[in-house]
This record gives C-alpha cells, structure tokens and sequence, in this order.
C-alpha cells in the first residue's frame, strides 16, 4: 500500500493504489487541461509539497493549459503568487483563481444584468476579498444599515464586532453570501477553522443560510474552464477534498484527481460515491501517471 511518505512510488504500486474505474492510460493523454487546487495540493499552510514545479512543467511541455483554483478568499493572486514564489514554484497571477474573485465577479454580473438589486457591500474578509470586490467594481460599506450584500469569506483575526456588524447587516435584509463553505483548513498544526466555520456562526446568529459561491459550486468550475476556454471531458479536477473539489467536478462531468497530501485520506476517497477517477498519493505520482499514460499513446 503507498503512503504518502514516499514521493516517487514504482508504477506498479502507483497502478494498484488506483483501484477505480478507468486506468490512467485510459483517459489521461486526452487531459487538455488541469485545475489544481492549492492547499493540500500544492503545499500544506507554509510547508511546500514536492514535485509541484516539475508536474507544472509537464503540463507546460505537454501543451497543457492549467489554473490554480483556490477556495481560500485571503490572499490575491500577486499574494499567492509570490507565496509560491518563495517555495520555487513559478505561476504568474492569471494562473490563480480564487473564490473571492469568482463571488465578486459573480455579484458584479447579477447586479449589471439586473439580477440583484444595486447597492452596497459590508464584507468580512481579507486582503483578498477586498481587492476582488472592488476590482468587479462593487462599493464597500462598513455600516451594517447601509449594505445590499454581506459577503463573508476567510479572516484570521476576526472580532466580535466584526461578526455583530455582519450579523446586524443580514438581519437587516442585506444578502447572505459565503465565498466558500469549507468548515476547516489544514496547517501544519493540523486543521483550522474555515469560512464555513465563520459561515455557521454567522448563519445561527442571524438564522439566514448564506448563498456560497465556491467550489463545490458550479459557477466556480465554470469560470474557472471558461478562462482556459476548456471543456468539461477534457479538464482533471486535482484537489485533496473530496466534498469541495472532487464532488463539485464530478457533476460537471468532469474527471478528477484525488490526492492524499491534505484533507481526505484514501479511506474516504475509496468509499465516496461516486470515487475520483484517480487516487494518487501526491503530484509526483500523478506525473507518472501522466507520463506512462502519454508513453503508451505516442
Ligand atoms: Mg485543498
């Protein structure tokens, strides 16, 4: 059985930790593109995982398109830019789309096209958040009276206040919106809580349910395939939680890519339903999955 420890498995190994449907060869030299989640795929918290350079090398030298496609609402993409930067991995801001982007580009366009009421945004959010919001355009308030939209998404030193501003704005008729429902993410502390967490407490304090726009939500994948100009059948979904990247993917009818360097262990991804249609222990291992598979078609 591989563990993730060993970050260059033999193939055959690779082959038997794949217990799914489809063998790579079968399906992974028609891959025209890749969606990359990023923590727990590219790195942990601060600590980066190996191989994310070379596998991004082969996608480029393959003709490959690919995007790092992120729930986390904290940083821009210049932040996660140069935070991969400082871990040797090269990835330009117009590779990283975040969830902050997709919810305020989404907001943007229900306004413009009439499909919201205008108005203002009170916003529990970071530097992230914030840039996207008022890059789609949008008009930030902090008076919870004054706001159409409370838009909530990661915050690391959030207060009382904050969430009672929020909470006053909801109450008040301003539309509930998550930019992602993760409950917790991982550190290398181990697991922290998440926007849903943020989330939850805000939706039993003002007993509405937020509207979430991030992965597993359509939209989310679906902007993501239209910046590449890339169809479902032909665009992996890698991602290391199932119920966010992998479900969401697979009902767009796209294939995925489960690994185990982050939240969901093979266990789980074993017994989901349905499975990805790959389980490998790292980017390593799907490298290799990537490379006998072309090997076998060229
Ligand atoms: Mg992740």
């Amino acid at each position: 059985m591989l563990t993730h420890s060993d970050p260059n498995p033999p193939l055959s190994n690779l082959q038997s930790s794949i217990l799914n449907s489809q063998p790579p060869s079968a399906n992974l030299p028609s891959i025209r593109a890749v969606l990359l989640d990023m923590d727990g795929v590219l790195y942990v918290g601060d600590r980066p995982l190996p191989g994310v350079q070379d596998f991004l090398d082969y996608l480029d030298a393959t003709g490959r398109r690919w995007l790092c496609v992120t729930n986390n609402a904290s940083k821009t993409p210049a932040m996660f830019t140069e935070k991969l930067a400082t871990m040797g991995v090269h990835a330009s801001p117009e590779r990283i789309f975040s969830s902050a982007q997709a919810t305020a580009m989404w907001l943007a366009e229900q306004i413009q096209t009439g499909q919201a009421r205008p108005g203002k945004v009170i916003m529990l959010g970071m530097e992230g958040l914030r840039c996207a919001l008022l890059d789609a355009g949008l008009e930030l308030t902090d008076d919870p009276f004054d706001a159409a939209y409370a838009v909530v998404g990661a915050h690391f030193h959030v207060t009382y206040d904050d969430f009672a501003d929020l909470t006053l704005a909801i109450r008040n008729g301003a539309r509930f919106i998550g930019t992602n429902p993760d409950t917790s993410f991982p550190s290398e502390r181990g697991l922290l809580p998440g926007t849903g967490s943020l989330l939850a407490l805000l939706a039993a304090a003002s007993e509405v349910e937020p509207l979430i726009i991030g992965k597993p939500n359509a939209a989310m994948f679906e902007e993501a395939m239209h910046l590449l100009h890339t169809q479902p059948a032909e665009t992996i979904m890698v991602g290391d939680r199932y119920e966010t990247d992998i479900a969401g993917a697979i009902k767009l009818g796209m294939p995925t890519a489960g690994v185990l360097t982050g939240i969901t262990n093979e266990t789980d991804f074993r017994a989901a339903d349905p499975p990805p249609a790959l389980i490998v222990p790292d980017l390593p291992a799907l490298l290799d999955a990537f490379r006998e598979a072309d090997k076998m078609t060229s």
